[in-house]
């Protein structure tokens, strides 16, 4: 089709507030939009909108989004902008609507053209939970996909995960291998359809169809898979299900005994389970959900949802031990409202793996790998290209906060403050991995990919950066990276670099990476304070990082203070095991002859020649790396008050200790604390025996003097005389996360003074810690400070991707300013 020349642009067309007359005099807008708007449904809606509204013209997909042609009265092309701007498709996104004048012509009748040339990527949609549409055909016995698992159409469905390549068209999908019955194929291409150009459009008669396997992978006959499932979960079994991106093991939350076995088949000890129920009622009849975490759970990202729980609540106590929250999700496959028909119990439904392993994604890998563990499985014919984990997320201040992005979040891309000269490719830290590429401002931040230390982890790590390279048609010229040379993400940006002359890595400080990426998504691109809290992170100057006070622009950083250090004996195994870091805690606080004397909680079950083994590597600074983690800090308070003493997944002492607060008030006054210069602190393993006195010592001022300390040793010194006095766990955890909270303030409102900045990014693990949040949050805004946190980001590793992203973009951008 030829696309004559505008003659001008202009946002409105002036004849349209023109006298009465003019509204019937027919005009030609040629209409641009852009964003998610491709494999969305767009097109059959722009057909409806225009043909309801006796407009003529055309619609077309191209390589920059849809364009559009309609002719008619002024009046009624501005309604129709104003109606697709309100009420766009369910899985579109709009960025961007412009309109521009060209000259009538006199065409009836209005098309859908077929697309136009140029780059062949659109954006990829996510993958979306039923829509209200299916799910009513769903369950209607008249209709003929009436109970069909894999009803779906062009608002709901699989999208990223079948994508084999662009175009997305169905042979570029994994439902390449189903040819559409003739009625399925009339509603392919029938622009009035809702299906119309649904990739994944399928019936019983010619669509995918689900299986049953026992536990030794032989199929099963049965009229029934559903029923047999449904009947075999209440009956204590565990049972793998292939769902929309991915295997879930699904098992009766009620059901101690099923729990128990599946913990213990999986490998998993600790950490919560996440569960689907049947419906918000069922989800509040077992949780506090309120108005914004009902939304949350019924939206169409359909997210685990974490929420308080209620103590009367029918489900084991082995679903999620110790943690203040239960993970709920909501039914978001076709087969999922088939499974939790009726009042149906809740099951647990957590990710299809091992530990630590990336998600199932085919039958006979999932047949394989979850030998052992499944009893029965329930598999379907509708091969996943590209897994995705659940996504999770939980309310924050009333706002939803992402804590893992996965299903029905990636790859929607997040908008970049400014624009790449260059593509980027973002490749993240080693823990909670995920990566990010970017073109322009568009920053795609892939779905979670896990532990990279793990080696399927590692294999789905390369797989995610080629699958989003093919299909985002990104050829990165940069690769940013964490400054730690031992990830494996590192190491992957040094060997590409090697390998490809012309490829650039830019290394990315893992905190600076934290606080750009609440930056990136809030839009900021001058100065602002950062306060970066987690467990670990790599320094420039050789210590490990993670209590950090920073003022940060997108592409720079200085360090303005951080959280007093300590020496942390065995390094890694401090972090598994808690007990070795509050014991170097309590040397730090008292000095190593008077810690004797304060053994409490946990701490107690170290052997005396542990802790003087600990002690010497301390104090000779072996295998002793310092540390500034406020994550630590949270562990060795978890210890020293009785919470934990193990750590088998990543922040586990700090979820039990935020839990041991309870119901306990926010108001709790807090413990003692100090700023210091650096100068004048005193450094790990300094404490020279006898009379110590505290955590500062008198020197005078060196030329060295730069930054301060949060002396957290009062902190340690009043928490401990709380144990010791026999005060309650929940007073003395309430105590705690309130002197973090003050300890932050005071930090934030000293770099104000020091810069002048009062904007604050938070960012790290730590912030998904809500009772700090709850309390710190409106501690800063009262003190006139601008409080930016992340929303769709998680605010743990998972958006460390992000932020390195755009601290290169910012780079690349100011050195062809400069140049
Ligand atoms: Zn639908
Ligand atoms: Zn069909």
């Amino acid at each position: 089709m030829s696309v004559p020349k505008p003659k001008k642009a202009l946002a409105t067309d002036p004849s349209a507030s023109g006298p009465a007359s003019a509204s019937a005099a027919a005009v030609r807008r040629r209409i641009r939009i852009r964003g998610i708007v491709q494999g969305v449904g767009f097109r059959p809606t722009v057909y409806r909108l225009a043909t309801e509204r006796g407009l003529a013209g055309w619609v077309l997909n191209d390589a920059e989004g849809v364009l559009i042609e309609l002719e008619g009265p002024a009046a009624r092309i501005d309604d129709f902008v104003q109606t697709l701007r309100d009420h766009p498709p369910p899985l579109a996104r709009i960025t961007a609507i412009e309109c521009e004048v060209v000259p009538p012509l006199g065409q009836p009748g209005f098309d859908i053209a077929a697309s136009a040339g140029g780059r062949k990527s659109a954006l990829v949609s996510p993958d979306m939970a039923v829509c209200p549409d299916c799910l009513r055909e769903l369950l209607d016995p008249a209709d003929r996909r009436f109970r069909y698992p894999f009803i779906n159409c062009t608002n709901c469905g699989p999208r990223y995960s079948i994508i084999l390549d662009i175009p997305y068209d169905r042979p570029q999908t994994t439902m390449r291998g189903f040819t559409m019955c003739p009625p399925c194929q009339t509603e392919y291409e029938n622009p009035a359809d809702r299906r119309f150009h649904a990739q994944p459009n399928a019936c019983p008669v010619c669509g995918p169809a689900l299986a049953l396997h026992d536990a030794d992978g032989r199929p099963l006959a049965s009229a029934d898979p559903v029923r047999a499932v449904r009947e075999a979960l209440l009956s204590g079994r565990i049972v793998a299900i292939k769902g929309l991106t991915g295997f879930h093991l699904a098992a009766d939350a009620r059901n101690d005994a099923a729990v128990r076995e599946l913990r213990r088949r999986k490998g998993r000890d600790q950490k919560a389970l996440a569960m689907m129920a049947a419906s918000v009622e069922a989800v509040a009849r077992r949780a506090l959900v309120g108005e914004a975490e009902r939304r949350l759970l019924e939206s169409r990202e359909r997210p685990i949802v974490l929420l308080a729980k209620r103590p009367d609540a029918d489900l084991s106590p082995l679903v999620a031990p110790r943690s203040p929250y239960f993970g709920f999700m909501l039914p978001y496959a076709p087969l999922h409202y088939l499974l939790f028909e009726g009042d149906f119990p809740p099951m647990i439904m957590t990710s299809g793996n091992l530990s630590e392993e990336p998600i199932c994604r085919e039958d006979d890998e999932a047949l394989q790998r979850l030998a052992g563990i499944a009893d029965l499985y329930l598999v379907h014919n509708r091969p996943i290209q590209t897994v995705c984990d659940d996504s999770v997320a939980m309310v924050q201040r009333g706002r939803p906060l992402a804590l893992r992005r996965g299903r029905g979040y990636a790859p929607r891309p997040l908008a970049l403050p400014i624009e790449s000269p260059q593509p980027i490719l973002a490749v993240g830290p080693e823990l909670k991995n995920a990566v990010c590429l970017v073109r322009g401002t568009q920053a795609f931040v892939s779905q979670h990919i896990g532990d990279l230390k793990n080696a399927l982890a590692a294999t789905y790590f390369e797989a995610t950066i080629e699958k989003l390279r093919r299909l985002m048609e990104i050829a990165p010229a940069v690769i940013a990276h964490d400054l730690h040379p031992g990830y494996f993400s590192t190491r992957y940006a040094r060997r590409a670099a090697a390998e490809h002359s012309g490829l650039r890595i830019v290394g990315v400080q893992h905190h600076h990476a934290h606080i750009a990426s609440v930056m990136a998504e809030n839009g900021l691109d001058g100065d602002c304070l950062g306060l970066a809290m987690d467990g670990t992170g790599y320094g420039p100057d050789g210590t490990v990082w993670g209590g950090e006070v920073l003022r940060a622009s997108p592409a720079d950083f200085e360090r303005l203070g951080h959280l007093a250090y300590a020496a942390l004996p065995g390094g890694d195994a401090a972090i598994e095991h808690p007990v070795r870091a509050a014991w170097a805690f309590l040397v730090q606080a008292f000095g190593p002859q008077e810690a004797e004397q304060h053994l409490v909680g946990r701490l107690a079950s170290a052997s005396a020649s542990d802790r003087r083994l600990w002690t010497d590597m301390i104090s000779r600074r072996a295998n002793s790396p310092i540390a500034c983690g406020l994550g630590r800090l949270f562990d060795a308070a978890s210890v020293l008050v009785g919470v934990s003493s193990e750590s088998s997944y990543e922040g586990q002492p700090a979820v039990e200790f935020e839990a041991a607060a309870g119901s306990e008030l926010d108001d709790a006054p807090p413990y003692k604390f100090a700023l210091v210069d650096e100068a004048s602190h005193l450094a790990p393993g300094e404490y020279t025996g006898g009379a110590y006195t505290g955590g500062t010592k008198s020197r005078a001022a060196s030329d060295h003097a730069q930054g301060w300390v949060i002396d957290t040793m009062p902190l340690v010194r009043g928490l401990v005389a709380d144990v010791e006095a026999g005060r309650d766990v929940a007073t003395i955890s309430a105590r705690f996360h309130a002197t973090v909270a003050e300890m932050l303030l005071a930090a934030a409102v000293r770099g104000r003074r020091q810069t002048g900045l009062s904007r604050v990014a938070l960012a790290g693990g730590c912030f998904a810690n809500d009772r700090l949040v709850r309390r710190l949050a409106p501690a800063l805004e009262s003190q006139g400070f601008e409080v930016y946190v992340h929303r769709e980001v998680p605010p743990g590793d998972g958006g460390v991707a992000l932020g390195q992203a755009y601290v290169a973009a910012a780079q690349l951008h100011a050195e062809k300013s400069n140049s």
